[in-house]
């Protein structure tokens, strides 16, 4: 009875401190909840005003303060896991002894489930844009030098455009840089960049606009949503991987988060399901990734292939999925995650349960 009561209340509320040096001031929030890290919390200060909003399960907590004094636009966080503590460390333009930290600003030390928090959204310059396939282009965004934003695994964000005083709002995955160009070593500086695939619709609503932008012009750039959760991967020992045109997004951060974080991780397999050959994105780097690591296998499944092609065709089916769902040990942890159109992440769910796969060992990526 009494952890039904507390599973009803939800997580118990953080509260938050601050303290200061000569040079600094630091924000410390007690999330009173284990292992949160880096990407449970997102920093942006803009003219003074300081939004820091740590998610705790699925609830979130928000710092909401104009400061009394100036600070530097730079400014760091950290987080202590195992004590769910995360530091905001404010750098003093002036070396003065503050009074107070500032003024409460709307919603200040509140505790709210995430889904009624709302969006919070920051304007992201558009740095490059590459050709990826012949309708798919890698964007790559700057967040503000002032945001402290880290989109978790699996998760996605909102970008939104004013097109002649309407805004219209989409959401898209980001990808991890791991899988780019044939495994050059990153040269930009890490988490300042978010990077997207995205596939122009030519009659869509927001994709053709996206298409438009010049580099050096902005994108407005929500924080970060979705359910899924890396904990779901502990000791799984076979990971699947189905993804059907861009429902490949989120497999690119979870196929890096499992080949370089998963120490139980023995086998990941991607089947990747396109129209033709010239719809796949990075089949090369794919390719080259399987050669490289042993623990990577992938599969291309083409719905309307040349005549050339002598691989795998259709639609998801029970033969294709049986053959591909092969276990690497007899009872070993399994998981797979689906994503692409609503009817293939439908059909390939049920087809998975049909399989005898529970709800549990599926993850299905939704809006
Ligand atoms: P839309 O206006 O939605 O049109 C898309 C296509 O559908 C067009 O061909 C249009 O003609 C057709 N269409 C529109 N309405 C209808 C209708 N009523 N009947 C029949 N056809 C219709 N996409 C990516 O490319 N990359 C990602 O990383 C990505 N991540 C996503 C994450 C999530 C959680 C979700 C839910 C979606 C994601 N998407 C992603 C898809 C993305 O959000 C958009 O749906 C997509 O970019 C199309 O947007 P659009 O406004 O340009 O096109
Ligand atoms: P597409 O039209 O190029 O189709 C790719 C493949 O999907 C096809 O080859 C086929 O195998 C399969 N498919 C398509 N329609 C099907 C149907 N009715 N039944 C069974 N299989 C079908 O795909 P696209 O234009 O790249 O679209 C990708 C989709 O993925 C979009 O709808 C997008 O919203 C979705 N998406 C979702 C997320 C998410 O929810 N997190 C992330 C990224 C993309």
């Amino acid at each position: 009875q009494v952890t039904d009561t507390l599973l009803k209340e939800g997580p118990s509320s953080p509260s938050y401190d601050w303290f200061q040096t000569e040079s600094s001031v630091t924000i410390v929030i007690y999330t009173k909840q284990k292992n949160i890290n880096l990407d449970s919390v997102v920093v942006d200060l803009q003219d003074d005003t300081l939004r820091a909003e740590a998610v705790i399960k699925d609830h979130s907590y928000l710092i909401h303060i104009g400061l009394s004094h100036e600070v530097q636009e730079n400014f760091f966080v950290r987080a202590i896991e195992n004590v769910g503590k995360v530091d905001i460390v404010l750098q003093k333009k002036e070396n003065i002894s503050w009074k107070c930290l500032g003024h409460p600003l709307e919603k200040h030390d509140s505790f709210i489930p995430k889904k009624d928090a709302g969006l919070y959204y920051r304007k992201c310059q558009l740095i490059s844009k590459e050709d990826v396939t012949h309708d798919t282009r890698l964007f790559c965004l700057m967040l503000p030098p002032s945001t402290h934003l880290q989109v978790p695994v699996g998760q996605h964000v909102y970008l939104k455009l004013s097109v002649t005083g309407a805004e219209i709002v989409k959401p898209y995955t980001p990808v991890s840089e791991s899988l780019l160009s044939d495994f050059k070593e990153p040269v930009l500086p890490p988490n300042k960049y978010i990077y997207f695939l995205i596939k122009i619709y030519p009659d869509g609503l927001f994709t053709p606009e996206l298409d438009r932008l010049q580099i050096g012009d902005f994108v407005s750039v929500s924080s970060p949503e979705g359910n899924f959760e890396v904990s779901k991967l502990q000791d799984v020992e076979d990971l699947f991987l189905l993804a059907a045109g861009t429902g490949f997004t989120p497999m690119v951060n979870v196929l890096n988060y499992a080949l370089t974080s998963m120490s139980s991780l023995r086998k990941v397999k991607l089947m990747f399901f396109n129209k033709t050959e010239d719809d796949i994105i990075w089949r090369c780097q794919l390719e080259k990734l399987a050669l490289k690591d042993k623990r990577f296998d992938v599969e291309f499944v083409l719905s309307a292939p040349s005549s050339e092609w002598n691989g795998k065709q259709g639609h998801v089916s029970p033969a294709l999925l049986s053959e591909f769902l092969q276990r690497s040990l007899e009872n070993s942890r399994v998981f797979l995650c689906i994503c692409g159109p609503t009817p293939f992440t439908d059909e390939g769910i049920r087809l998975l349960h049909d399989l005898n796969f529970s709800t549990d060992e599926i993850h299905g990526f939704t809006a």
